[in-house]
């Protein structure tokens, strides 16, 4: 077993270091110069995604717990003030500099090539000379971004950063006031958020709630002001897009996933006392049921089971690096161009879902499995 760097016995006992190696939870990466070693599952107080290195180390990020009934799980958990902010679609990033080097983490702590090399399209270089250790959690989000495809109505082109979320090193959380703030000064993008409310304010949070429900969002995620853990709420219509985005992938996913949007679906018609119209249940059928037919048909006729990516990086090398970094995650791809568009160069790719393909492939050679 390799010895991991010392800096790790700043955190963890010999007895600990020994378990952790056993338990294979510690991955040591070097990017650009720099020596990392992430965290893969929580353990002790270090959350999965946890990135540590010579100096110091960044926090994982938390998971926020979901709340089925909205109105309710805001009396149960919420006595003092709250903000309201928009929960949106894509994936979660850590930014944070280490020996100098802004980088950006995922949130299992692999450093992401793509987000990395677009750092400086996403937030003003100049908040880390003031605010060196601190860290900026943010979800990216577009339609030319590497790791989903689902359709986002409000971001037509390219990638975003919409921040939600400012931590020290040290893991001391700023407040969502002290966030705002700090944030706007360097005009870096935010959520979009409501508040602050107090507990009568429920209906007005309903409202909102709908209100980005007819436009296509995803969803709330409720901060105390000061003290207290986070709650996030989605919209029905949030459901149905999730079932059309990865109509495709249904071997590839869980059944848990199904029946979590089902019951997200089911919960939200009672408090809001919905009636689910013909349209909206011809849709739901649709994604559960059409699209995988046409899967098994392309699959049947030789194909595979792909999706197609299209992003832009400053730098021709981080394409690479995002491929080898898919690779490493075990994401089969295969890239099919790449050119210099002005200042960037503009990558198309495929993801192939090997292991989802055999499955049906398999299933429509009649072979027979145990469920
Ligand atoms: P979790 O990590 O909470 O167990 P998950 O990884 O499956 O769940 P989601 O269910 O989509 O993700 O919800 C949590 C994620 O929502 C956060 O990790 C974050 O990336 C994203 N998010 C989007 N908007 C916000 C916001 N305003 N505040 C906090 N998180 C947000």
């Amino acid at each position: 077993m390799k010895t991991p760097p010392s800096f790790i016995k700043k955190y963890f006992t010999d007895e600990e270091i020994k378990e952790l190696q056993m338990r294979e939870i510690l991955h040591e990466e070097e990017c650009k110069g720099i020596l990392i070693v992430r965290l893969m599952h929580d353990y002790k107080d270090f959350l999965r995604g946890t990135v540590f290195y010579e100096e110091g180390f960044i926090p994982g990020y938390p998971r926020i717990m979901r709340v089925l009934h909205l109105g309710n799980g805001i009396k149960r958990y919420f006595n003092e003030g709250f903000y309201v902010e928009e929960k949106v679609d894509g994936y979660n990033v850590r930014i944070a500099r280490i020996d100098e080097v802004p980088i950006a983490l995922t949130r299992g702590g692999f450093i992401c090539p793509f987000t990395t090399d677009r750092i400086p399209d996403l937030i003003d270089m100049n908040f880390f000379n003031k605010y060196p250790e601190y860290v900026i959690g943010g979800e990216i989000v577009g339609p030319n971004n590497p790791y989903n495809t689902e359709f986002i109505p409000y971001i037509k082109e390219d990638v975003v950063l919409l921040s939600f979320d400012l931590f020290e090193k040290t893991r001391r959380r700023l407040n969502p006031e002290e966030r705002y703030k700090i944030l706007e000064d360097f005009n870096i993008k935010q959520v979009r958020r409501w508040g602050p409310f107090s507990l009568l304010d429920i209906e007005e949070i309903k409202k909102i709630v709908l209100e980005l429900d007819r436009n296509g969002r995803e969803g709330i995620v409720i901060k105390p002001l000061t003290i207290g853990k986070p709650i996030k709420y989605v919209t029905l219509s949030s459901c149905l897009r999730d079932l059309q985005a990865t109509a495709n992938l249904i071997t590839e996913l869980p059944a848990g996933f199904y029946m979590q949007r089902i019951l997200r679906t089911i919960f939200f018609c009672y408090e809001f006392d919905i009636t689910l119209d013909d349209r909206y249940l011809l849709d739901f059928s649709k994604a559960l049921c059409i699209t995988p037919q046409k899967v098994i048909e392309e699959v049947a006729e030789g194909g595979d089971i792909r999706e197609f990516f299209e992003i832009k990086v400053r730098n021709e090398d981080a394409i690479t690096s995002l491929m080898e970094h898919l690779k490493r995650s075990g994401i089969k791809t295969k890239l099919l161009s790449s050119e210099r568009i002005d200042n960037f160069y503009s990558a198309k790719f495929q993801r192939i879902y090997t292991e989802g393909t055999k499955e049906i492939r398999q299933r429509l050679m009649g072979h027979g499995f145990f469920d």
